[in-house]
């Protein structure tokens, strides 16, 4: 059996190391500055930020690099070594929803929303470099977008930053709504906004706890290693097609549902009145049958986010195992949005003797999460490695989590 690869994250200096470098060879001088942002996990609340709902991510030790200097001319140069250093090139006159294509998209849309939200950005050359898996469910895209943000904050001086990390900074919060603007209408991904204020607003040791009707937030202590204990990422490498199309039919769901049931988000069905408001939903059709099981997922993950920081508040961390189960029954089951790699990853991961697992991100591959002894993290990834290979998955790779620091 092949031993288990570890996702390891580069030290600050050795990250920003990199974007200064790429920068300097490929655009000849030095940069302003260098700036980084984390990816993320989230600890439980899933699918529920469109919702109005509460999630609980925590930074990762994983960032995104960016070297950025300001440019006079409106024109925006970018380079990233995960684009094998190809130089791109783009008019921020020009930057509109459908104008731009590809990753350069989340970089000039940062620019684009901070203008549009009525600051004085003008344009840059940037080079990017990062140790956060692409596409792996751990918010790659927003680790850029929020390495952008606080460069262009400071290059700019639009006085939005602030401190790093603290948690009742509005100007951070413009800075995350400028990134999903970005994301949403010039990248054309739809995303609820977590991955954004996690990159921007959590705090090392931390847990950010999001509450997506109002964007407020609190930082709940995190303490893993007081407790003994480890956060196990197991990026599954599993790529499934059609991951956008059945995202958007989970959000469509959610709000026809809300619709029928006269509420704005199914944030205001407290678990009281969900038997009500499931009886309602259920009218005999397939639709009705679908958005029972969307609204019992929405609704108890709401509930167990609760529960889970309560737990942590209460010095009880070693107790959230059994939230995080039955999270990700209920995502697989009700939600329906979990696949064979993330299964296998969690029924191993909790044979191994995890305390609790589960799927983190939108599902249909990605990362799952496991809460693990600290002296047993090694056993546990050899299991989980072991039940790919016995199944011919795709090698899955690791990483040991202790919550990061926000972008700066
Ligand atoms: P996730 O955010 O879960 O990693 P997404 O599909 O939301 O997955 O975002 C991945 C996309 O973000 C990439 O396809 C790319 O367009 C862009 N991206 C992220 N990081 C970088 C980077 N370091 N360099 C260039 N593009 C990046
Ligand atoms: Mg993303």
């Amino acid at each position: 059996m092949s031993a288990p690869q570890w996702l390891e994250a580069w030290s600050a200096p050795d990250g920003a190391a990199r974007a200064r470098a790429l920068f300097v060879e490929r655009f000849g001088e030095e940069p302003d500055g260098t700036w980084s942002a984390p990816g993320r996990v989230n600890l439980i609340g899933e699918h529920t930020d469109y919702n109005g709902g509460l999630c609980l991510p925590v930074a990762l030790p994983h960032r995104t690099y960016v070297a950025l200097r300001r440019r006079e001319d409106g024109s925006v140069r970018l380079t990233s070594a995960q684009d094998a250093g190809r130089l791109r090139q783009v008019a921020l006159a020009d930057v509109a929803p459908g104008t731009v294509e590809g990753w350069p998209s989340y970089v000039a849309g940062v620019a684009w929303a901070l203008r549009e939200d009525g600051h004085a950005v003008g344009g840059f050359d940037v080079a990017v470099d990062s140790c956060v898996p692409f596409g792996a469910g751990l918010s790659s895209s927003a680790a850029l977008e929020s390495a952008v943000a606080v460069a262009l904050d400071a290059t700019s001086g639009l006085g939005l930053a602030g401190p790093g990390g603290d948690p009742d900074d509005a100007g951070r919060a413009r800075l995350a709504a400028a990134c999903v603007r970005a994301e949403n209408e010039i990248a054309g991904a739809p995303t609820g906004g977590m991955d954004q204020s996690a990159s921007l607003r959590a705090r090392e040791g931390h847990a950010l706890l999001l509450d997506c009707r109002d964007g407020s937030v609190r930082q709940v202590p995190f303490d893993l290693s007081a407790d003994g204990l480890a956060l196990l990422v197991v990026d599954t490498r599993a790529e499934h097609a059609l991951v956008d199309g059945q995202y958007a039919a989970r959000r469509a769901a959610c709000e026809a549902a809300a619709a029928r049931l006269g509420v704005p988000t199914l944030r205001e069905i407290a678990p009281s009145g969900l038997e009500a408001a499931l009886a309602t939903l259920d009218d005999g059709s397939d639709e009705g049958a679908v958005q029972v099981r969307r609204v019992r997922h929405v609704v108890g993950e709401i509930a167990r986010v609760e529960e889970f920081v309560a737990l942590l508040d209460a010095g009880r961390l070693r107790e959230v195992g059994p939230l995080m189960d039955a999270s990700h029954t209920s995502l697989r089951d009700d939600y329906e949005v979990s696949c064979r790699e993330l299964d296998v990853a969690v029924e191993a991961a909790r044979a191994a003797g995890a305390l609790g697992a589960r799927m983190t991100g939108g599902g249909f591959g990605g990362s799952a999460i496991a809460l693990v002894e600290h002296d047993r993290v090694d056993d546990v990834a050899a299991a989980v490695a072991g039940a790919f290979a016995a199944q011919d998955l795709r090698a899955p790779a690791f990483a040991v989590v202790l919550p990061g620091a926000a972008a700066r």
